[in-house]
């Protein structure tokens, strides 16, 4: 009798242990994806959020594996819980475009701006409590924008095919979405006979891509899928010139003022294309000659197909809404920047305030003996890209010729290069003043990278290492 106790008991305890060991993924979701559409609303310091349309999509493409953010990139954060135990079942940090409208001056002059967004989630098996989280003045994440329970059964979860013009070629093969890294790149602008020089360009980008570490030695993990719906026209909008295009994603320079800032807020119509296939990161090209783009954490990447610097450009949008880099650019004027408040660590994996120095956010790639700060030579580089400033604006008012401008630059764009070559520190890591637009007081991890300067010779090692971990995160 006792015995028989004991096999019930061990029984028992191997049920239970047999329960908690059952794959999350499959205990609380499906195969498929909840996609949450809603409208972003509010002021400089006042932001709501309100639904407006829920999805089931097929398939999830996301990892099945990771679905606790442990990365802790992003102006926001997604929370979901299951309802009824109210345990953390998934999390995902993300930026918007209306964080970003924050600190222009139409909303520090009292505007309002209501922008549509999307976040998605495995598709639930019972009701869940889905949390949009805010970062507050220290960067933490303490505000609540959004808490609402949504109930898988609900009748009103839109579950049709979502567009059927979408013309789809793969670039890249390498397996199962939800082990790999799904990219989607979307032509914009491109009309129906133009599909060809769409695929040919993406491609190309791609293969450049795939030339830098760490997507080098990562080529395996990805997948890549060239995408578009033929446009009525060809290019894109240009507010500035007048010219206005009738395009699907309705891209457009000039976003928030800033003329080479080439994005679309059409994110419902991006959504619908970009789920013809299934992605982690969508990256968009707009058919245009132009200089533009724009590149916002775990939302898309845009870039100008056909400019002389787009395959810089692609890469350097890309390491910011694939894996939430900061620029690490700066300009001498500056010695402040109202993107990184004084005293306020930021998140991005690449920039720091160095708030208690020696000790660096990237302390484990640190060059070792390296003094912190690093000194670098900063007042020779000012003093160059001074010189090169003022004489370009001379040059401007005296309208002296493009091609002269243009060797101007490229002399210019030498001396800064022989700067690096020729410097004891190229190539370490440490703690360089002058990155996030400021001048002072914000640092980066290297000399030079793509996220600093217009090259294509890499991303520096703490870069590198933060793209890593996105993939492993992602293609898990
Ligand atoms: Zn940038």
């Amino acid at each position: 009798m006792r015995r028989l106790w004991i096999l019930i008991g061990f029984w028992g305890t191997a049920v239970a242990w047999l329960g908690a060991q059952e794959h999350p993924f499959s205990t609380f979701f499906s195969d498929h994806t909840l996609r949450v559409d809603y409208y972003h609303a509010g002021t400089a310091a006042r932001e709501e959020i309100v639904l407006e349309a829920l999805y089931r999509l097929e398939g999830w493409p996301g990892s099945r594996v990771n679905l606790i953010d442990t990365l802790n990139r992003g102006h926001y954060l997604l929370r979901v819980f299951d309802h009824r135990t109210q345990q953390l079942i998934y999390s995902r940090g993300f930026s918007t475009l209306f964080n970003e409208w924050q600190t222009t001056e139409e909303a520090k002059n009292g505007g309002r701006k209501i922008i549509h967004e999307t976040v998605r989630v495995p598709f639930p098996k019972r009701p869940i409590l889905v949390e949009i989280v805010s970062r507050d003045k220290k960067n933490r994440f303490t505000q609540i924008i959004f808490s609402g329970v949504i109930d898988p059964k609900d009748g009103s979860i839109r579950a049709e095919r979502r567009d059927s013009n979408v013309r789809v070629h793969p670039l890249l093969e390498n397996g199962a979405p939800e082990k790999h890294v799904d990219v989607v790149i979307i032509g914009e602008g491109f009309r129906a006979e133009e599909w060809e020089g769409f695929v040919g360009r993406a491609r190309a980008l791609v293969d450049t891509l795939f030339t830098l570490s760490p997507f080098k030695e990562y080529r395996s993990r990805f997948n890549v899928y060239a995408i578009m719906v033929p446009s009525p026209e060809s290019g894109t909008d240009d507010p500035r010139a007048g010219v206005f295009k009738q395009t699907p994603l309705n891209t457009s320079f000039n976003t928030f003022g800033l003329q080479r800032y080439l994005m679309t807020y059409d994110n419902r119509r991006l959504q619908d294309i970009a789920s013809a296939v299934p992605y982690d990161a969508i990256m968009i090209l707009v058919n245009t000659r132009k200089y533009g783009g724009g590149g916002v954490y775990n939302l898309y990447a845009c870039t100008a197909a056909f400019h002389q610097w787009t395959p810089y450009v692609f890469v350097h949008e890309f390491g910011h809404s694939f894996a939430g880099l900061g620029d690490e650019y700066y300009t001498s004027r500056v010695a402040y920047s109202e993107f990184y408040p004084k005293g306020t660590e930021p998140w991005e994996p690449n920039l720091t305030a160095l708030l208690h120095p020696p000790q660096v956010k990237w302390q484990r790639l640190v060059t070792p003996g390296i003094p912190i700060p690093t000194p670098w030579g900063k007042e020779t580089y000012d003093r160059l890209n001074d010189e090169f400033g003022k004489k370009l604006s001379e040059w401007r008012r005296r309208k002296v010729s493009g091609e002269k401008m243009k060797i101007l630059s490229r002399k210019y764009r030498q001396k800064i290069e022989r700067f690096f070559e020729e410097h004891p520190y190229q190539g370490a890591v440490g703690a360089f003043e002058g990155a996030g637009y400021a001048s002072q007081g914000l640092y980066r991890p290297a000399l030079d990278c793509i996220m600093f300067s217009r090259t294509l010779k890499g991303f520096d090692p703490v870069c590198t290492d933060a793209i890593e971990q996105m993939i492993r995160f992602i293609a898990r």
